[in-house]
This record gives structure tokens, C-alpha cells and sequence, in this order.
């Protein structure tokens, strides 16, 4: 067995600290697939591990990274052979399993993925955990049984990467998309992405009233606390809000009026542990109903050693749309 490079956290007595070494092969975790990582990508949780900001990361040491694609080196899962090209997103990789910012990991087969058909490894990280949790949100938007007439669709950190994807998806859809950002200097980026209308993110944030005007029938929410709580005030009866994000707050400052006098639903979203049909329809779905030039619009690619400055900018809400790692 041999090396390989890897971002590692350790925890030391002062706190934690990042950096790029070589990692021992025998030291990978247990698994029946190892992978040759090619590209991986940076999360808002990716963001939180790096900098430590919150609990994200619980085994030290720890290779960050929540997402990757690449190559199956060797399998013993009866689903996967060597050098099949496959996806893994969460399931606890870069939090309790060895993860992503490697050039190998070692991961239950059960966890990935078949990469589909129409996506290179690239376009599959520029999409990763934010964009397959966008298709999760109108996955369930849609199973709740709204559609684009029954009136606009807004999306809260929409300038973000969940929130990019959301807003290509939804206008894709059908949808007339409402973009909600802190950064109105992007208002034509979300319009290039598909966004009819720019929200300026301060309508969001002022005090929560129990019912506001009804503006819209769905959305997908990124960012939770008190924008989540005017969203939910603001829609329209019958309407629906997904909700996947926390990048304001974890709190919900709101009221039951919206959903006993409304009848408006709050849709939760998790990707993490997503059982694996859902999780295969979205990224079918992906490969189909992701324009490929807005995708290419909305990301920029960095190598591994700068993900770590790069991590603490998607903490601070400065980085726009996906972020891909050449893992090289
Ligand atoms: P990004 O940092 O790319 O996007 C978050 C966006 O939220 C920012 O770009 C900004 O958008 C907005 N924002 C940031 N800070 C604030 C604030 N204080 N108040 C209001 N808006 C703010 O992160 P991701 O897109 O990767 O993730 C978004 C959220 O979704 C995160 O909380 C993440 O943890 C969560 N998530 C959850 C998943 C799940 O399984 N449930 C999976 C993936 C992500 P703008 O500048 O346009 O206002």
C-alpha cells in the first residue's frame, strides 16, 4: 500500500488545523469500494468543516469533502466493478468517513452512485450536493402537487449554489422565478440562470407578520431563521416551501398562522441520508434538466490547496454558484 495526497483536519490543543500532506493508504477507513477521486467540490457544510464554524467534522483526523466523483480501483460490492465512473454524495463523508479532498478513498459501495449518462466528472461536481438538493426541492414541490400556474416560485440565497441550481431548475420547469439575494449587483447572473424577478433580501429580513401579501405558491429556501419565517408568511394559500438551508440561522422565528389559515406546507429537504432511488432519480433528472451553458455559467474550478480560502468565503456568502475541485 502507498500515499496519497490529502487535506487533513487535526485537532490539536489550540483547536484545528488544515493542511495538504500525504496520507497512508492502511489508514483509510473501512469500505468494499476504493475510488481514485478525480473532481470534488465546496459545500456551505464543506465551508463549516474547514473553518471549524460549527460541529461538522466528528473523528479526527479528518479529510474533508462531502462529494466526489471518480474511478472504481478496486470493489468487492457486487454493483460495481473496476473503472466505473460513480458519484458519492454524503452519507457522512467528510464528517464521520474519511471523505472527498483526496486523491483515494475507501466507502461502502452501497453509498454510490452510477455516474449518468450526458454528465462529465466535472459537470457532476458542479452540480454535487448543492444541485442534487436543488432537484431534491422541486422533487418535492412537485410531489406536493404545485405547479408553475398556480403563480411564482421564489428562492432564497439564490445567488449561492443551492440556490443557482434552484433557480435554473425552476425556470426550466415552467416556473416564474422569483431570485432572492444580498447581492443585487448579481441580478444579472440570476437572470442569465432563468430568474424573472430579483428580490432584494432586505424585503426578507425585516419583523416577521403572522400572514403578509401572498406572493408566491412554492419555493426553495437556503437559508432558514427569519427570511424563512417572511417566506413562509408571504405564501399563497395552498402554497409550499421547501426547506434545505440554514446560511441565515437555524432558528424559525414564525407562527402556525401561514399553515391553519393558509394551508401552506413546509417541505423538508435532506440530502445526506436521501435513500439511494431518490437519489438516482434526481441525478437522472439532472443529467436532463440542466442546461449545460447556464451550468457552465454558474461555476468556476479551483485545485485542492485552495480550497481551504475558499472554504471560509462560502462561510462569509462571497462565493457565487458551484465551486468544482480538481483533485488532480
Ligand atoms: P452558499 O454559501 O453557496 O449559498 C448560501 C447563500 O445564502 C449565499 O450565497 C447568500 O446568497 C445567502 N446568505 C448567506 N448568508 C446569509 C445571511 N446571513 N442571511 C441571508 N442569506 C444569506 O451555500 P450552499 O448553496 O452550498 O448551501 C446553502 C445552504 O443549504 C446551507 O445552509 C447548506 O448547509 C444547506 N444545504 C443543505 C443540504 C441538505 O441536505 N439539507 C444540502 C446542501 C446544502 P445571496 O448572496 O444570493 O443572498
Amino acid at each position: 500500500m502507498g500515499t496519497f495526497r490529502a487535506l487533513v483536519i487535526e485537532k490539536t490543543d489550540a483547536g484545528q488545523t488544515v493542511g495538504l500532506r500525504d496520507f497512508d493508504e492502511a489508514d483509510l477507513m473501512d469500505g468494499d469500494v476504493t475510488v481514485r477521486v478525480s473532481h470534488s467540490t465546496l459545500n456551505y457544510k464543506d465551508g463549516l468543516a474547514l473553518t471549524g464554524k460549527a460541529p461538522v467534522v466528528r473523528r479526527f483526523p479528518m479529510i474533508p469533502g462531502v462529494d466526489l466523483v471518480g474511478t472504481v480501483e478496486a470493489s468487492s460490492h457486487a454493483g460495481f466493478k473496476a473503472g466505473d465512473a460513480v458519484i458519492l454524495n454524503g452519507w457522512g463523508l467528510g464528517e464521520t468517513h474519511l471523505g472527498a479532498y483526496a486523491q483515494k478513498v475507501r466507502v461502502k459501495g452501497d453509498w454510490l452512485i452510477p455516474l449518468p449518462a450526458g454528465l462529465s466528472p466535472h459537470q457532476a461536481m458542479a452540480i454535487g450536493t448543492a444541485g442534487y438538493t436543488a432537484m431534491l426541492c422541486l422533487m418535492a414541490i412537485e410531489k406536493h402537487g404545485l405547479t408553475p400556474e398556480r403563480g411564482p416560485a421564489i428562492v432564497t440565497g439564490a445567488a449561492g449554489g443551492v440556490g443557482s441550481v434552484a433557480v435554473a431548475l425552476l425556470a426550466r420547469a415552467g416556473w416564474h422565478v422569483i431570485a432572492a439575494t444580498g447581492r443585487p449587483q448579481e441580478a444579472e447572473y440570476l437572470k442569465g440562470l432563468g430568474a424573472a424577478e430579483i428580490l432584494d433580501r432586505s424585503e426578507l429580513t425585516g419583523p416577521v407578520r403572522p400572514l403578509g401579501k401572498e406572493r408566491w405558491a412554492a419555493g426553495v429556501d437556503t437559508v432558514g431563521s427569519v427570511p424563512l419565517a417572511n417566506v413562509i408568511s408571504m405564501t399563497r394559500y395552498g402554497g409550499a416551501i421547501a426547506a434545505c438551508g440554514l446560511a441565515a440561522g437555524m432558528d424559525l422565528p414564525s407562527t402556525v398562522a401561514p399553515f391553519i389559515l393558509r394551508n401552506v406546507s413546509l417541505l423538508g429537504v435532506d440530502s445526506v441520508m436521501a435513500p439511494k432511488p431518490l437519489r438516482v432519480e434526481a441525478w437522472n433528472r439532472l443529467a436532463h434538466e440542466l442546461d449545460h451553458a447556464r451550468l457552465a455559467s454558474m461555476t468556476s474550478t479551483i485545485p485542492l490547496d485552495e480550497v481551504m480560502e475558499a472554504g471560509s468565503r462560502i462561510v462569509a456568502g462571497q462565493i457565487r454558484g458551484r465551486v468544482v475541485v480538481d483533485i488532480g
